[in-house]
């Protein structure tokens, strides 16, 4: 890019940032025939402006911020978790070698509460994303990863879990792990 392109492009930030939100929405503006795999999977996601991935992403990338609206929970900022991470997964025999299910059958949870989970997931994963707690994670040909603290209560405690999400195109995010770290 020559200078004008990078004058141009730092004034037209700066003053879209004073006049909407602080989300953007990745845009792969990638003119080869062969782009680069990781802005494509980027492309349509959102992300809070000081919490994405880096900008550019390599040398001569084109990729470009759409300042938007904040997400909002459960109307444009979605998260869904397959009840299967937790009845085929998490408290299945098939991954009992990890350990996982035997710490939630300590703190009180088995299989019969697999939906009520996701749906406690589901709520505050979307909630997290939209305030943009999260912190990014491995970024891939696959996506961006990110890590949301989620809290459950059982029999009075409260326990604080890391969970594992992939982001998705406009505002959806969907539930890799569970349990992570
Ligand atoms: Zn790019």
């Amino acid at each position: 890019m020559n200078l004008w392109g990078l004058l141009k492009n730092d004034f037209f930030n700066q003053h879209q940032e004073i006049l909407t939100s602080d989300w953007i929405e990745w845009q792969d503006e990638g003119i080869a025939v062969a782009h680069c795999a990781i802005c494509q999977v980027l492309n349509g996601c959102w992300f809070r402006d000081d919490n994405k991935p880096q900008m550019p992403q390599h040398p001569n990338c084109h990729c470009k911020r759409l300042f938007i609206d904040a997400p909002v929970p459960n109307e444009t900022g979605r998260a869904t978790c397959d009840i299967r991470k937790f009845t085929e997964y998490l408290f299945s025999d098939k991954y009992s070698w990890n350990g996982k299910r035997e710490m939630f059958w300590k703190l009180g949870f088995d299989i019969g509460d697999s939906a009520v989970m996701q749906s406690e997931f589901e709520k505050q994963a979307a909630e997290r994303y939209c305030s943009g707690e999260y912190k990014l994670g491995l970024l891939n040909e696959k996506g961006q990863r990110i890590n949301i603290e989620i809290s459950l209560t059982k029999n009075g405690k409260k326990i604080k879990l890391i969970t594992g999400w992939m982001v998705r195109p406009k505002g959806l995010i969907t539930c890799n792990t569970p349990l992570g770290g």
